[in-house]
């Protein structure tokens, strides 16, 4: 091998563009790289008000969730790992195009390290149909959040997760997230209570304008999208 120049320059190609993505990785988690290669992502205990037993979600349905959507202005979709699991993604095509005919404003917010490598929605997106020009990055959205209706959350969970923001003793503090609670309306569609690839609690979950639309989410897009075509 050692004697083939291309084997050699395609090693150090392939080399450097690793290095390279978990640079990116690790700058958009805010954590150091060795701290990633040698894991211990929410092992520490959070001051976290999710903790508290006597918090309650509030749940909503296909029904309600389909009535904010005709109502809103502006919509914005989070993606995370949970779309690309339930394979969701061409549902998600589907209703965004129902909403943007309807008059909608709809747009997409990306984390850096939603899903598990960097770029994994934007290809599932970008795959699925979706315009590019609505798929922004979370540096170019983050301040809308205060004026749009409605937030959709599908299947993204540390990612969105305000303790990053609001508790310093949280084991993901510093980490730059999309500041989906500051919308009207938060939406969050998944199978239960599960923590996601961190193991953090998410307070988001618990307050007080976010409904939980609890089920897979593929299906629970597809009965979204029935339910806007009715
Ligand atoms: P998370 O991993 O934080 O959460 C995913 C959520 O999806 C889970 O809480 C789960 O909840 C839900 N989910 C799973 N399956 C389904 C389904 N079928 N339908 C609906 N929901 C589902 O996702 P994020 O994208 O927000 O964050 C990515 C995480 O991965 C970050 O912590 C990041 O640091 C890490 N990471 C990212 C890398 C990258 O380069 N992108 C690389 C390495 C790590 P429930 O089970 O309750 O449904």
């Amino acid at each position: 091998m050692l004697g083939n120049d291309l084997l050699i320059v395609t090693g150090a190609l392939v080399g450097s563009s690793g290095a390279i993505l978990s640079y990116i990785m690790c700058k958009a988690m805010n954590r150091s790289f060795i701290s990633v290669i040698l894991g211990g992502f929410g092992q520490t205990s959070s001051s976290s008000a999710a903790a508290d037993p006597d918090q309650a979600v509030h749940e909503t349905t296909i029904d309600e969730v389909c009535e904010e959507l005709r109502n809103a202005d502006s919509v914005i979709i989070v993606p995370g790992y949970g779309m690309a699991v339930a394979q969701a993604q061409s549902g998600v095509s589907d209703m965004t195009k129902l909403l943007r005919e309807r008059g909608v404003n709809v747009r997409f917010g990306i984390h850096p390290v939603a899903g598990r490598l960097p770029g994994h929605m934007n290809v599932l997106l970008a795959e699925a149909h979706v315009p590019y020009d609505i798929v922004l990055e979370m540096d170019e959205i983050n301040d809308d959040f205060p004026d749009t209706d409605v937030v959709l959350v599908i299947g993204a969970n540390d990612t969105v997760n305000p303790a990053a923001a609001e508790d310093p003793g949280s084991p993901i503090a510093g980490m730059p997230v999309l500041e989906v609670w500051k919308a009207h309306r938060v939406v969050v569609l998944k199978r239960g209570m599960a923590t996601g690839y961190s193991g953090v609690e998410n307070p988001l979950f618990f307050k007080d304008n976010t409904n939980m639309l609890f089920g897979d989410a593929k299906e629970s897009i597809d009965k979204l999208v029935s339910s806007l075509r009715g």
